[in-house]
């Protein structure tokens, strides 16, 4: 095996035998890997393993069929901001396990590493509460492009037609992979948020008002450096939040476990 450099970020690390550590990253060049750090427990070493999310150099040994070996790791950005604050850090784990639930192994996916680093960054950096939940769901939907999940809010999904300010009755169905024209969502059933289910029955859809098709297609390609200029309605943001939901639960089913302490935190804010 040859030694190899990368820029990687931490998603998890846990104790594996005696004096090592078995740890998950997001690499730049690989995607995501699981390598082992042999006999870094008990030196002083051992505590920047364990600091996830963190933004690393990394020298490994790698080989595809088989587990990483770590050479060396130099710590490039702790956030420290982002680990001094309960709300940053609950919403940067859920993107880590995120992460972790649904990418595969060894598969190169540059713009999402760069994804990832740009949203830590911001959510340390955020200094609004409001901004912070903004952080979250637009990586969330920039997540499910990258992933060829969509939403496509052009057009409708189902004639092509162009979505327009006066397209009256629009729908939007995460089965669907999007928006539908008001012809195409006449056959499908629409139903309100709160009882939906994110496993998605055939013909479910949700209503949906022109100003959040267009605030989401905006976000989809917004540059994430501009997102704290960017003030949005209480009401459509918190619409935006229950909707991108809906699509991230369908495409992205992740463990309720992870989401309930989110989920308390959202209810107290
Ligand atoms: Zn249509």
């Amino acid at each position: 095996m040859a030694l190899t450099r990368t820029d990687a970020l931490i998603i998890q690390s846990k104790r594996f035998r005696e004096t090592s550590l078995f740890i998950i990253y997001y690499t730049l060049n690989f995607g995501k890997i699981n390598a082992i750090a042999k006999g870094v427990i008990g030196t002083k070493k051992s505590p920047l393993f364990h600091l996830f999310p963190s933004y690393v150099e990394l020298f490994l040994y790698r080989k595809e069929s088989t587990l990483s070996l770590v050479s060396s790791s130099d710590l490039l950005d702790p956030f420290p901001k982002l680990h001094q604050d309960l709300k940053k850090l609950t919403y940067s784990l859920y993107i880590l396990q995120l992460v972790k639930a649904t990418i595969k192994e060894n598969e190169k996916n540059s713009s999402l590493f760069w994804l990832l680093l740009k949203s830590f960054k911001l959510l340390e950096e955020a200094e609004e509460p409001n901004l912070i939940e903004l952080v979250l769901v637009t990586f969330q939907l920039k997540f499910l492009k990258i992933l060829g999940y969509g939403p496509f809010l052009n057009n409708c999904v189902s004639c092509q037609e162009k979505i327009e300010k006066n397209s009256p009755s629009l729908k939007v169905s995460a089965k669907a992979g999007g928006v539908l024209c008001g012809k195409c969502s006449r056959g499908w059933v629409s139903y309100p948020l709160d009882r939906i289910s994110s496993c998605g029955r055939d013909g479910e859809s949700l209503s949906i008002g022109y100003p959040l098709v267009a605030l989401m297609n905006y976000l989809l390609d917004l540059k994430l450096s501009l997102l704290p200029r960017l003030k949005v309605p209480f009401n459509l943001r918190k619409e935006l939040i229950k909707y991108v939901n809906y699509f991230r639960a369908y495409y992205l089913p992740v463990s309720e476990k992870s989401l309930r302490f989110l989920k308390s935190i959202e209810k107290n804010a």
